[in-house]
């Protein structure tokens, strides 16, 4: 029987590339938890996306063994849009290395991790250790000794009890899982007491059915047991009961302080969800305080290229959300795109990742609207609703307020690059709050801005005039009144929702000729000339036009050749099938995706 004692539950955070996986790839040789002749770099990224990508997008938590000791360790993205999955993976756990890397030293992400894993409401009242170790001290432009300088002032310890390695070249590696063991408390839970278990991720498996990912904290569970989902109340049989390896390992039995999975048997994706705790059928147990309620900060709506794939799109969005805890989705329908939904994200990769996960695994090709924030509006008989579509928005007469959602937005630079940060939000609106010198030569710039200015593309902008340099992160922090319109587009004087904007007036011109002018670089010419207009309440602002194509493509068969002109016509009409009409215009399904990369 295990040995509550001998159990430490750890994971990993730190800023995107300081080295979480590669770190977690030396602990699985060192334990010898997978086998020399499998391994392979950041072993942990087991999806497709993110081997390509070369990013962590999910939590992936794995057991190792070692002295005696079981080790499981949650392995976390560094991504801005993915702190959701740090902050379910920092619930399961006692205690965190914050990993910083010696060439980049602190970087916002650091800090913000850092400030989850410290948050008296995301660790249920309890400190979650911190292991502090900077990485890639091999690194020739390493600054070790800054690095370490930075890190004690921020964390108020002693520079000596940093840990200094390389994850690359095995250095030190063995001393970090020591101080695991030492540092990071065993955990408390009893396995005498009623089963209580945390879901903090799931997947789906078409025998095993919802598959919970769980820390047991208190009692024990096994296969054949009958359990109950709290909050849900779905009961059920559990299938199977095993631990990560890091694929799923079935065990006898499952007790209190593991990190594990439970096999719930459950199709219905309703019925499990991430946050709820599992307990016996029937019994009065009390639940695990769950985790903050995680909101969406853009919204988009996606459409089935072909209308046929609706109920394909349905299902697929109910599978992913299974492992993706931070995807929201409604239906929704629009004139010219047909049934779809509205769909709401943390950030603009985790849009693009959804995307793209929906192509490959569910082979959907989709039409994208226009991204955007959501916003607070009061009509003229005092009701404040929220409108995340633009096509949700009243006519202009019906509108008392519009309020938009601001953030707390915190910039971590070196010195020499400040000048170009503050020239950059001099184009933004911005509220100035605060600097902070973490070192002589680094500092944390803290604004407030409107979500609509940073979301699209100012990170982009913030790395390439910092060469890199700049990290940046935000938070939601409160709505405030807006001058704000929206921006429709007439394609062929039809108006076409899925390009339609919300759009501060400061910005409009130059938003309106900037979009119609994308469109006619990237819709490509029709039988006959297309006229784009941006307009405001059926006032038109800019215009741009695509002139015809010169010729229609069986017009150089002269001479009735049927069967060849009839081959191309019947090619053209598969191709039509793939793109979507708006109004006569076709429009590849591209285009949708071309507007939003811009
Ligand atoms: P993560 O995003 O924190 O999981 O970072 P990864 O483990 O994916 O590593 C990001 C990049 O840093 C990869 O190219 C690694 O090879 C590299 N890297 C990680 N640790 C070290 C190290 O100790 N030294 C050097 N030179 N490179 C490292
Ligand atoms: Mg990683």
């Amino acid at each position: 029987m295990l040995n509550q004692k001998n159990i430490r539950n750890f994971c990993i955070i730190s800023h995107v590339d300081h080295g979480k996986s590669t770190l977690a790839d030396r602990f699985l040789e060192l334990t010898g938890a997978v086998e020399q002749r499998e391994m392979r770099k950041q072993y942990l990224d087991t999806m497709d996306l993110e081997r390509e990508k070369g990013i962590t997008i999910k939590l992936q938590p794995v057991r190792m063994e070692y002295n005696n000791y079981i080790l499981n360790l949650i392995d976390t993205p560094g991504h801005v849009d993915f702190t959701y999955e740090v902050s379910r993976s920092l619930a399961a756990v006692e205690g965190a290395i914050l990993l910083v890397d010696a060439s980049q030293g602190i970087q916002a992400q650091t800090l913000a991790n850092l400030h989850l894993a410290q948050d008296p409401s995301t660790n249920s009242g309890q400190d979650k250790v911190i292991i502090p170790v900077i990485n890639k001290i091999d690194l020739s432009h390493a600054q070790v000794k800054e690095s370490v300088k930075e890190l004690s002032q921020l964390l108020k310890i002693d520079e000596k009890s940093i840990l200094r390695i390389s994850a690359k070249q095995s250095i030190n590696i063995e001393q970090v899982l020591k101080e695991v063991i030492e540092k990071i408390p065993a955990p408390k839970g009893n396995t005498k007491d009623p089963l209580r278990a945390l879901i903090f991720d799931s997947v789906y498996d078409s025998y095993k059915g919802v598959v919970a990912f769980v820390r047991v904290v208190d009692g024990q569970v096994k296969a054949g047991d009958k359990i109950e989902m709290k909050a849900s109340k779905a009961q059920t049989d559990v299938i199977e009961v095993g631990v990560f390896k890091p694929q799923l390992d079935k065990t006898d039995m499952l007790q209190a302080g593991e990190v594990a999975y439970i096999a719930t048997g459950l199709k219905n994706l309703d019925q499990c969800r991430v946050g709820d705790t599992i307990i016996s059928i029937n019994a009065k147990t009390e639940s695990l305080s769950g985790y903050k309620e995680i909101r969406p900060v853009v919204f988009a709506s996606f459409y089935p290229a072909e209308i046929d794939n609706h109920d394909l799109l349905k299902d697929s969005l109910a599978r992913l959300k299974l492992s993706d805890a931070a995807l929201q989705y409604e239906p929704e329908s629009c004139e010219g795109l047909g049934r779809g939904f509205r769909c709401g994200f943390l950030g603009m990769l985790h849009l693009e990742i959804v995307l793209e996960r929906l192509k490959r695994e569910y082979n959907l090709n989709l039409v994208v609207t226009s991204p955007s924030v959501s916003y607070q509006v009061i009509d003229k008989k005092q009701k404040s609703f929220i409108v995340s579509s633009p096509e949700d928005l009243p006519e202009p007469n019906q509108i008392k307020e519009i309020k938009e959602p601001w953030v707390d937005l915190e910039i971590i630079v070196p010195n020499q690059y400040l000048g170009q940060v503050m020239k950059l939000l001099e184009d933004i609106r911005n509220e100035y709050k605060d600097t902070q010198y973490l070192s002589p030569e680094r500092v944390l710039v803290k604004y407030q801005a409107p979500l609509n200015e940073i979301i699209i593309d100012f990170y982009d902008k913030l790395k390439n005039t910092t060469s890199g340099y700049a990290s940046m992160s935000y938070e939601v922090a409160d709505y405030r009144s807006a001058d704000l319109v929206k921006l429709d587009i007439l394609i062929a004087g039809e108006r076409t929702e899925a390009f339609a904007r919300i759009i501060h007036k400061q910005r409009l011109d130059k938003e309106a000729r900037a979009l119609v002018k994308r469109l006619k670089e990237i819709i490509p010419k029709q039988l006959f000339a297309v006229a784009l207009q941006a307009a405001v309440g059926g006032k038109v602002i800019a215009r741009e036009t695509i002139s015809a194509m010169r010729k229609d493509v069986t017009g150089y068969l002269y001479g009735g050749d049927y069967t060849r002109k009839k081959k191309l016509l019947e090619k053209q009409k598969k191709g039509k099938k793939k793109m979507k009409a708006i109004g006569k215009v076709n429009i590849p399904q591209e285009v949708f995706l071309k507007v939003l990369r811009k």
